[in-house]
């Protein structure tokens, strides 16, 4: 007798856990860079081209998710998507440093761990978010620059080495030369405003997977015409990366500015710590400290509850979402 009680009693235990078990959510967020970005400088030729590709970054990284796969995963699958778009500034498609070449900087991050890579400068890597990545998980190290994370490229066979001139493209050969032509015409004291479009633009990816965990990439050719080895905040934990386990952000923008703010961290502090609801932490960052220094761009990143946000305060930002509810979509400009 006391045998069949207790059966029935897991049986109904059992049956209770399924029925109050939650539907994990997972939600995904990606962007292709913030900047000036406005109608009359992109036509619906290269709106459509670019949001297919950020439907495929989208696709990459959820397929990731809805199988039960990693944050870590998710968003590592979203970039390397982005990275190979030549319509956005990593990988292929990068700007152009000063003196003609190109230098990638990438981060990634894991939430609840904490554990993270990242790489600056670097030049033969055709997926530098995949380098960030073997920097994490087979090295001793969180960050590698220049010629040392190319040696610790070479340890790494399973990543896919390319030419420099391989990330080359006939647009961001333009905006070099304009920027260039800019520097001159500024240095002979006339004042002329930055082109559309040229100097930033960087990918990135934020995802909660179905046990609660979130991941941060981001990926980027830096500013056009950089130079000294200049390195943005887009690699720079805390900075352009940055993921706790409540909070996960990846930001675009005028780097500096990021950089002094430690944007990133910040945002996920007043959610960790203070207990600020995402959107207004991102929100007051994002429009009110960033700018108030003269900086400009944005960021996306999203909780534990899968809640998502996109700020930004220039006039545009190439982005993209998969909700919790599974409501999905891409936008450029400031209305959808
Ligand atoms: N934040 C990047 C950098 O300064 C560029 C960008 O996101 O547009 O390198």
């Amino acid at each position: 007798m006391r045998r069949w009680s207790a059966l029935f009693l897991s049986m109904a235990v059992a049956a209770g856990a399924v029925a109050a078990a939650p539907s994990a959510p997972t939600a995904l967020v990606i962007h292709g860079g913030a900047g000036v970005i406005t109608r009359d400088q992109l036509s619906p030729a290269d709106e459509t081209a670019l949001r297919a590709d950020l439907d495929r970054a989208l696709d990459a990284g959820d397929a990731v998710l809805k199988r039960g796969g990693t944050a870590l995963d998710a968003v590592t699958a979203a970039v390397q998507v982005l990275e190979d778009s030549p319509w956005f500034n990593a990988g292929k498609g990068a700007v152009f440093t000063a003196d003609g070449t190109h230098e990638l900087d990438a981060a990634i991050m894991e939430g609840h761990t904490r554990r993270a890579g990242a790489v600056a400068g670097v030049r033969t890597v055709r997926h530098p978010v995949l380098l960030a990545r073997a920097v994490m998980a087979h090295s001793p190290h969180v960050f590698l620059a220049a010629e040392g994370a190319e040696a610790f490229a070479d340890t790494r066979p399973e990543l896919e080495r390319v030419a420099n001139r391989w990330f080359d493209t006939e647009r961001r050969r333009q905006q070099l030369e304009a920027a260039k032509e800019r520097e001159q015409r500024q240095a002979a004291g006339e004042r002329v405003p930055l082109p559309p479009g040229a100097y930033f633009g960087t990918v990135g990816a934020v995802a909660l997977d179905a046990s609660g965990h979130i991941a941060v990439a981001t990926s980027t050719g830096g500013m056009t015409n950089k130079r000294w080895g200049r390195i943005g905040d887009a690699p720079v934990i805390g900075a352009g990366t940055y993921a706790n386990d409540q909070c996960g952000i990846s930001a675009t923008g005028w780097g500096e500015f990021y950089l002094r703010t430690v944007a990133a961290h910040d945002i996920c502090a007043r959610v960790a710590l203070r207990g600020d609801p995402i959107e207004a932490a991102a929100e007051d960052v994002i429009n009110r400290v960033i700018p108030a220094l003269g900086g400009d761009g944005g960021a996306i990143g999203l909780d534990a509850r899968g809640t998502i946000v996109m700020p930004f305060n220039t006039s545009g930002m190439y982005r993209g979402w998969v909700k919790p509810d599974g409501s999905r979509g891409t936008a450029v400009f400031r209305e959808p």
